[in-house]
């Protein structure tokens, strides 16, 4: 498979050569040229199938012309050591739990999946030079990634965070992991931590020093690996008998996640409607009522993972459907709450049904809430755990959320991490010496 850039003005890349460069020469989003169909046959059996062989068959669809069948078939299985199960929450209205994996939170399925396929891209060369993954977060990516590449042979991961910025609940996910993962503490904000990533990109010297790359969410390894989930839930409603009318709501930010959906879509997965369901940044809701994208600075919200103001992934959903808004706001629709919206919405699902959303999960759920229309059945994706916010989730439900055993663990882990300044020399005479 080739893959173009969304710009238009990169050479054309294999799938190698994408995943370790995930952005295109000219900044433009890597997309596949071709999207392979999958047959009526597999559809008509789905119900019949497991997670992992329904993963199987759309991972082959996607890389089975790049990767051996049988490295592929590992990949898969040992990304998806855990369920992403539907569980009913009210009436026609079902959660696709994302959440049951290491960092409790979606993107450890896309980390995973790269982390592995890196890997196996590194031991085909066999040059037996290790790989150096830089990444820069605000919380959540650190962790996932962190996680997703630990004990992977081959790869050294360095996390680079701002110092006093991420919640000690995020921190321990990536602090106390050792292995392969380094965690580095800035002593700055985010975007400091993304500049000094992006200067070492930008070194010589350094990159002859050392192989680096980044493990951005936009990289096709991590963000088409989300469709291995939407076929699975279809294939759980189906046999349930629910699958005949079935809309998917996907809590979003970056729109990774749904335009992982949306690639379903076009293999053939039967969903008839996708709704993005956004918090108060409400640049792809207002670009569906008025056809006009026009990025903005992202507010804070309760949802966090979900304040983008310029969501990158919207570059490929424009492709996808030949820059047609009439293509794309025919089959997606949108919806937008308040931080004031999404508590209320937390508090009347959590008295009606027992069931705790967390803040990202619970605009999911109250755009189905609002948006199904009768004969419709709703999954929305609830895309963390509630205790990875626990402190806004308890006091919201005056309740105590129970931290599940693998963030317990974490959380008694002790903390490592190399302190340095925001200075691109330092990080660089450290980087030298490893
Ligand atoms: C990253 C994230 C999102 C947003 O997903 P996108 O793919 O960026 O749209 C939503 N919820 C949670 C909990 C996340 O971590």
């Amino acid at each position: 498979m080739k893959y173009y850039s969304t710009n238009g003005k990169a050479p054309i890349a294999d799938l190698h050569k994408a995943v370790v460069k995930g952005l295109a020469e000219d900044r433009g989003l890597y997309m596949p040229e071709r999207i392979n169909k999958l047959p009526q046959e597999f559809f008509d059996n789905i119900e019949k199938m497991s997670f992992q062989e329904i993963a199987y068959t759309v991972a082959s669809a996607f890389f089975g012309e790049d990767v051996d069948p049988d490295a592929l078939h590992d990949i898969v299985y040992d990304t998806l050591a855990f369920d992403c199960p539907v569980v009913n929450v009210k009436d026609n209205i079902y959660t696709l739990e994302l959440f049951h994996g290491p960092t409790l939170a979606f993107k450890d399925v896309g980390a995973r999946f790269m982390a592995r396929l890196l890997q196996y891209f590194i031991k085909k060369e066999n040059n037996h030079k290790q790989v150096n993954v830089l990444v820069a977060t605000s919380g959540d990516t650190g962790s996932a990634v962190a996680n997703g590449f630990l004990g992977v042979e081959g790869i050294h991961v360095y996390v680079l965070y701002p110092k006093g910025k991420v919640s000690p609940i995020q921190e321990c996910q990536f602090t106390t992991l050792g292995k392969n993962i380094t965690a580095i503490e800035v002593d700055g904000v985010f975007d400091d931590c993304q500049a000094l990533v992006k200067n070492a990109f930008m070194d010589a010297e350094l990159n002859a020093h050392m192989k680096l790359t980044s493990a951005n969410s936009i990289n096709v390894a991590r963000f088409l690996p989300q469709a291995f989930y939407y076929f699975n839930a279809y294939a759980r409603m189906k046999e349930q008998g629910k699958a005949d009318n079935l809309v998917m709501c996907v809590p979003s930010g970056n729109f990774g996640n749904i335009c992982a959906a949306l690639f379903g879509h076009e293999m053939g997965l039967p969903i008839k409607r996708f709704i993005a369901a956004n918090n108060a940044n409400d640049i792809f809701y207002k670009y569906l009522q008025t056809g006009q994208y026009e990025p903005k600075p992202s507010k804070q919200t309760l949802a966090n993972a979900m304040d983008v103001g310029d969501p990158s992934n919207f570059a490929r959903i424009y492709d996808l459907y030949g820059k047609s808004h009439a293509k794309i706001s025919a089959l997606i629709s949108g919806a937008t709450y308040t931080d004031e919206q999404i508590r209320e919405t937390m508090r009347e699902c959590y008295k009606a049904s027992g069931y705790i959303l967390d803040p990202h999960g619970a605009c999911g759920y109250q755009a189905l809430a609002d948006g199904l229309q009768p004969g419709e059945v709703g999954v929305f994706c609830e895309t963390a755990h509630p205790a990875k916010f626990k402190e806004k989730v308890d006091e919201i439900l005056g309740i105590d959320v129970t931290i599940p055993e693998r963030l317990a663990a974490f959380m008694r882990g002790e903390k490592q991490s190399v302190a340095m300044s925001k200075d691109f020399a330092d990080f660089k005479a450290y980087l030298m010496k490893q």
